[in-house]
């Protein structure tokens, strides 16, 4: 059978080289005689593996030793929690910028803890159509927090903000994490749930500076401590294996397609088939969000009508092309574009707006 054309929003799209290598080795890892699932995660072989996982990180974004890498469970939406427990201190104030459904998931977690929490700027105001250009802290802040990549709206900070020294800055990237160089300085931490862009689902990637996790609250239950699972190597208890070894494989077919600025490169030439598609519609295909925030990995865009979304993407699915329906919060279509979407599918899909517009405008 042949593969679809993948679009989906997460868990998305993987490399076929990679598929195709966990397939060979499924059954018996490298001649040991056994699968990755099967494998002790106290065993030699798999702390190769996860330790050859951790040093592909490491490269990709150019960490030193003063990095923390993590492999958590719990998702993106745990980390909602984990951050504020641990770091907001007495007499601080949480910062959020509030860029969408999932910015505001981190707030009401925060809030949930009875901390105090300051939204610093929000673009709800035009249903998260844009990203907010300016903010403002709260007195003492202990952090900001941003969503680096707004996948149901289809905004995408372009930028790595500067803000006061001494405030941490963190980011939840889980649906552009990878997907193109960024100023990694510029964070104390950086989490990413896999399943958007390195990996299947199971599995967040935490990056965070060591002298930040550091200051960490202490005596916090054991799952949900950073500086506990930093001490365990993320082994504290059984990590997700098999989820781990596929995101190593993620990350060496990034490596040598040739890190991230190759990465970006594909994945600006994907986006810009397809926004082309709608810019060159005469308002065919509307796109929802700011040009300038447009996301190079979840674009959004509606039709004339809800009749017109549903028959293009019944249409599109024939043509063997999945996901394309966008999230109830935004109506309308969304294509998600991530690192693993081949250059063919974006055209493919650009090449099928062209027609489908042809035949119903
Ligand atoms: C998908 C997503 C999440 C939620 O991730 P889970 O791993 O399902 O908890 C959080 N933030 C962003 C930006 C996402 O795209």
């Amino acid at each position: 059978m042949e593969r679809v054309h993948n679009f989906n929003a997460g868990p998305a799209v993987l490399p076929e080289e990679v598929l195709l290598e966990a397939q060979a080795d499924l059954f018996n890892y490298k001649g040991m005689g056994l699968s990755v699932m099967e494998m002790s995660h106290r065993s030699k072989e798999y702390q190769a593996i996860i330790d050859e996982t951790y040093a592909a990180v490491k490269r990709i974004y150019g960490l030193g030793d003063d990095w923390e890498v993590l492999f958590l469970q719990g998702g993106a939406s745990l980390q909602f929690l984990m951050v504020p427990m641990s770091f907001i201190p007495e007499g601080k104030t949480a910062n959020y910028i509030n860029t969408g459904v999932w910015s505001k998931k981190a707030i009401s977690e925060a809030k949930k803890l009875g901390k105090p929490v300051h939204v610093a700027a929000t673009s709800e105001d035009q249903n998260f159509g844009y990203i907010p250009k300016t903010w403002t802290l709260s007195e003492n802040p202990a952090y900001l927090h941003i969503t680096t990549n707004n996948t149901i709206f289809g905004t995408e900070w372009k930028i790595d903000p500067t803000i006061p020294e001494g405030v941490p800055l963190i980011a939840d990237m889980s649906s552009n994490f990878m997907s193109k160089p960024i100023d990694v300085q510029k964070y104390s931490m950086i989490y990413a749930g896999a399943q958007k862009n390195v990996g299947p689902s199971g599995c967040v990637v935490v990056l965070i500076k060591k002298d930040f996790l550091a200051t960490g609250a202490a005596n916090l239950p054991s799952m949900l401590d950073y500086q506990i699972h930093a001490k365990n190597g993320s082994m504290y208890n059984t990590p997700p294996t098999f989820t781990i070894y596929l995101i190593g494989l993620v990350l060496k077919w990034i490596e040598a397609y040739g890190g991230l600025p190759k990465v970006e490169q594909n994945n600006l030439a994907k986006a810009d088939y397809i926004y082309k598609a709608i810019d060159a519609s005469d308002g065919f295909y509307k796109g929802t969000v700011a040009v300038e925030d447009r996301s190079l990995m979840n674009i959004t865009f509606r039709l004339p009508s809800e009749e017109l979304e549903n028959l293009f993407i019944s249409e599109a699915k024939k043509q063997g092309m999945i996901g394309l329906k966008g999230h109830r919060d935004v109506g309308g279509c969304r294509a998600s574009t991530y690192n693993s979407l081949p250059l063919i599918a974006a055209h493919t899909l650009a090449e099928f707006m062209k027609s489908f517009k042809e035949q119903h405008a």
